[in-house]
């Protein structure tokens, strides 16, 4: 696997690495890998000739600068994982190869879908998603990129991105990878204590068991029975359940689609945040 620091040396090895007729796949993350990882990887190693996976902490994506200065960092393990999969090319830039003295991030226009849920509590998460995604994207030219289902409204922010931009790559949506209590892997969980770990299930099985009351309860009261269920395990604070248009964020007002839906949920759980969520 090469490790390579600066866009001249990637671009470099990818234009020795590739010809006209290969495809090149991207996986970009934040480190500290995990399984979810390396689903995402294992799925572009299938697909394309090439597999370049980025390791890099967007310090633009980060509204809390003590989560930023908090994010797990593990890199000599991330290299033997990634080693152990097969990926060829490792992007490791500084922040100053990403962003040079004379770079200005782009403000883009979402149309709201970066002001909700996600974008509510962390104003200024997504521009900042966008804005490093972009300067990959130009770097990087793959043919396909991977993101995780784990991270819902990011992959939809990606989608807007690439049409706003229109960008010649096709974006791959990997399922969600779970710890066998059904706790979706997340770098952020090795804050959790073993304990608490073993504990953090409840919110996926709350999420099943709310998937299936809709088959019987009304919407509305079956949202309350999960918020209560929430709401009432050790630890936990709710900051949002909800029930919402899969393709827009948008809200039902009595009736949900099934088939169109998506359950999003974040709670806070023994100060670490858990994204979840699940196709209804
Ligand atoms: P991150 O390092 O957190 O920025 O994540 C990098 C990519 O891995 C993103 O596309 C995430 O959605 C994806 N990812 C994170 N956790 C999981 C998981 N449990 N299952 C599948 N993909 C994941």
């Amino acid at each position: 696997m090469l490790q390579l620091k600066t866009v001249k040396e990637l671009k470099k090895a990818i234009n020795y690495l590739q010809n006209s007729n290969s495809k090149l796949g991207f996986v970009p993350t934040m480190g500290a890998l995990h399984s979810g990882h390396i689903s995402l990887i294992e799925r572009c190693k299938s697909e394309n000739d090439t597999t370049v996976c980025s390791i890099f902490i967007n310090p633009l994506q980060f509204n809390d600068k003590n989560d930023l200065i908090k994010y797990p960092k593990t890199i000599e393990k991330d290299i033997e994982m990634l080693v152990k999969s097969g990926v060829d090319i490792l992007f490791l830039p500084d922040a100053n190869e990403i962003y040079p003295e004379n770079f200005k991030p782009v403000n883009f226009d979402f149309n709201g879908l970066d002001s909700v849920f996600e974008g509510n509590l962390r104003p200024g998460h997504f521009n900042g998603v966008a804005n490093v995604l972009k300067r990959f994207f130009e770097i990087v030219e793959p043919y396909n990129v991977y993101f995780g289902q784990k991270d819902f409204q990011q992959t939809l922010i990606v989608k807007k991105l690439v049409e706003i931009m229109s960008l010649p790559l096709k974006i791959n949506i990997c399922e969600i990878k779970r710890e066998e209590n059904g706790l979706a892997m997340s770098s952020r969980n090795s804050r959790l204590s073993a304990d608490d770990k073993a504990n953090a299930g409840f919110l996926f099985q709350i999420l099943v068991e709310l998937k299936n009351d809709l088959a019987t309860l009304d919407f509305n009261d079956a949202l309350i029975k999960a918020k209560t269920k929430i709401n009432n395990s050790n630890n936990a604070n709710l900051e949002y359940l909800e029930i919402v248009n899969r393709n827009d964020l948008s809200s039902f007002k009595n009736e949900i689609k099934i088939n169109e839906s998506v359950i999003l949920a974040a709670v806070n759980y023994c100060n670490v945040r858990l994204l979840d969520n699940i196709l209804v």
